[in-house]
C-alpha cells in the first residue's frame, strides 16, 4: 500500500515547480495543467524511456508523430462520433453534473440527493472549426487518442519501411477529451498525453501477442520504479468491452486516490484497419468491417502466401500524465532522521530524475569556486546524461534538502580544498544513502558514467 497522499504530491509539485494549474492567474482552467521546470524534465524522461524501450531497443517497431487536428471522417469511421461518450447525469437539487458510472449508491457525490436525471450519452470529443468559414460544415476534431493516425498512416508506413507482420507503430502525443468531471489532479484531465503502440499481427496470433504485451508492459512499469505489489491487472468482463475490443487488460496502479487504470492493453482485432479500408472485395479481404465509402485505401498487407490480410492489432496505450503521477507517488518518501529531523526524498529511478547532478559551491559568489563549478558542469554535460544544474546559493544543507525533494541522485560540492589542493577533488553526496565520497575531479566523468550506466 502506497501511503503518499494527493495533498503531499500537489504541494510538492507546486512548491518545487513540477506541475501548475493552467491559467492560474485567471482562476484556472478545469482539468488542464502545465508542467513546470522540473515537471517537463520528468515527463520528457518518462517518454524517452518508453520510446527507447519501444523503438530503439526492439527491431520490430517504427515511430510516428501525427497531427492533433483530425479529419471528421477518420473519427466517423473509427466509431468515435457515434460511440465515444460517457453516460452523464445531473443532480436536480444542486445542479452538479457527473459521470453516471462514477456515482455510488444512486446518490449525488456533491449533496447526497437521490434526485438525479436519467443518464444520457455525452460525446467527449472537442469539435473545432477548421478554415476561415464558420458555417458549421467545415469542422474537425482534436484527436481523442493518438491511435487513429497510426491506422490511417498504416499503408504509408508499410510502403516506406517494407515491414512484414508482426510489427508495430509507436506514437507519443497530446490527446483531448472533454471529461465530464476532471479530477484527482493530473489523473483525469481534458488535455493529456498518451504513449500508444499499435502492434499488428496475423489474425489468429492476436491472443498470444496480447499476453506477451501484458507481461512486457508490467516489466516496463517495474523498470520505472513501480513495485509489483502496487500494480493490479484488471481483465475487462466481456459485457463491458468497448465496441472495438475482443479482450482488454487494464494495468492498474495504487494511486493516492485508489487502484485505477494507468494503461490499457486491448485486442482491437481488425476493427480499425478494416473500418478505414475502402469498400470493395476484389482483394478477397478477410475482414467483415470494410464498408467504408470514403477511404481511398486498402489498409492490408501481404502474408507469406501472397494473400492480402487485414492484420489484427494489440494496443498497449498508456497515459503519460498518469505515468508521471504513478512514479511520483511511488518515489515520494518522508524519512525520519532522528532528533526531530526529517526529510522528503523523491526516490525516482536515476533515468527519470529531472536533474541528474547538482554542482554546488561551498561559498556563494566566490569567483574561483564558481569558475571551477562551471568547468565541472560543462565537462559533465558532455556525458549526455541529462540536466546538470549549477547552484549559487552558498547554503549546502538547504541545497541538499531541495535536491532530495526533487529527486536529484547526486550532488557535487566544490569547496576550498578543490581549488587549493592537488590533485583536485570534490565531494559527491548520494541522495538515498546521504553518504559523501571524495572523488578526484580527473575521475569524475568515469565515476558518473559508471553510476548512470548501472
Ligand atoms: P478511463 O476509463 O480512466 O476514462 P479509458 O479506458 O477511457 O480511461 P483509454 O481510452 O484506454 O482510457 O486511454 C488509454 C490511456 O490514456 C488510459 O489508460 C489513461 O492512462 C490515459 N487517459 C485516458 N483518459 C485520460 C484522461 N482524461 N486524463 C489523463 N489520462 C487519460
Amino acid at each position: 500500500m502506497v501511503a503518499t497522499s494527493m495533498e503531499q504530491l500537489v504541494s510538492l509539485c507546486k512548491r518545487r515547480g513540477f506541475i501548475f494549474q493552467n491559467s492560474d492567474i485567471y482562476g484556472g482552467l478545469q482539468g488542464v495543467y502545465d508542467y513546470g521546470p522540473l515537471g517537463v524534465e520528468l515527463k520528457n524522461n518518462l517518454k524517452a524511456a518508453w520510446w527507447r524501450a519501444m523503438v530503439y531497443e526492439r527491431d520490430d517497431i517504427e515511430g510516428l508523430d501525427s497531427a492533433i487536428l483530425t479529419n471528421q471522417k477518420v473519427l466517423h469511421y473509427s466509431g468515435h462520433e457515434d460511440t465515444f461518450s460517457d453516460p452523464m447525469t445531473d443532480c436536480r437539487k444542486c445542479k452538479s453534473r457527473f459521470r453516471a458510472d462514477h456515482i455510488k449508491d444512486g446518490k449525488c457525490p456533491n449533496c447526497g440527493s437521490t434526485d438525479l436525471t436519467e443518464p444520457r450519452p455525452f460525446n467527449l470529443m472537442f469539435k473545432t472549426n477548421i478554415g476561415p468559414v464558420d458555417d458549421g460544415a467545415n469542422f474537425g476534431y482534436l484527436r481523442p487518442e493518438t491511435a487513429q493516425a497510426i491506422f490511417t498512416q498504416f499503408k504509408n508506413v508499410v510502403d516506406s519501411t517494407s515491414r512484414k507482420l508482426p510489427f508495430g507503430i509507436a506514437q507519443i502525443g497530446k490527446s483531448f477529451r472533454n471529461e465530464i468531471t476532471p479530477r484527482n489532479f493530473i489523473f483525469r484531465v481534458r488535455e493529456f498525453e498518451q504513449a500508444e503502440l499499435e502492434y499488428f499481427v496475423m489474425p489468429g496470433e492476436d491472443e498470444k501477442w496480447h499476453e506477451i504485451w501484458k507481461e512486457e508492459r508490467i516489466r516496463w512499469w517495474e523498470e520505472q520504479g513501480l513495485k509489483r505489489e502496487n500494480i493490479n491487472i484488471y481483465t475487462t468482463p466481456k459485457d463491458d468491452l468497448a465496441h472495438y475490443a475482443k479482450a482488454c487488460y487494464d494495468i492498474e496502479y495504487q494511486f493516492p486516490h485508489g487502484m485505477e487504470e494507468l494503461e490499457g492493453i486491448a485486442n482491437h482485432t481488425d476493427y480499425d484497419l478494416g473500418n478505414h479500408t475502402k469498400a470493395q472485395d476484389e482483394m478477397n479481404l478477410t475482414s467483415e468491417c470494410h464498408k467504408n465509402s470514403d477511404s481511398t485505401q486498402k489498409l492490408c498487407i501481404m502474408d507469406d502466401n501472397n494473400k492480402w490480410v487485414i492484420p489484427f492489432v494489440i494496443e498497449p496505450s498508456m497515459g503519460v500524465d498518469r505515468g508521471v503521477l504513478a512514479v511520483m507517488t511511488e518515489a515520494y518518501t518522508e524519512e525520519d532522521l532522528g532528533e526531530g529531523n526529517s526529510r522528503i526524498v523523491l526516490k525516482l529511478k536515476k533515468h527519470l530524475a529531472p536533474i541528474k547532478v547538482a554542482v554546488i559551491p561551498l561559498k556563494k559568489n566566490n569567483e574561483q569556486i564558481m569558475n571551477k563549478c562551471r568547468e565541472i558542469k560543462n565537462n559533465l554535460l558532455k556525458l549526455g546524461i541529462g540536466r546538470v544544474a549549477l547552484e549559487n546559493t552558498g547554503n549546502i544543507g538547504k541545497a541538499y534538502r531541495r535536491h532530495d525533494e526533487v529527486g536529484t541522485p547526486l550532488c557535487i560540492t566544490v569547496d576550498f580544498e578543490t581549488i587549493e589542493q592537488q590533485p583536485e577533488s570534490v565531494t559527491i553526496r548520494d541522495r538515498d544513502t546521504m553518504q559523501q565520497t571524495r572523488v578526484k575531479v580527473a575521475d569524475l566523468k568515469d565515476y558518473l558514467r559508471n553510476y548512470f550506466a548501472e
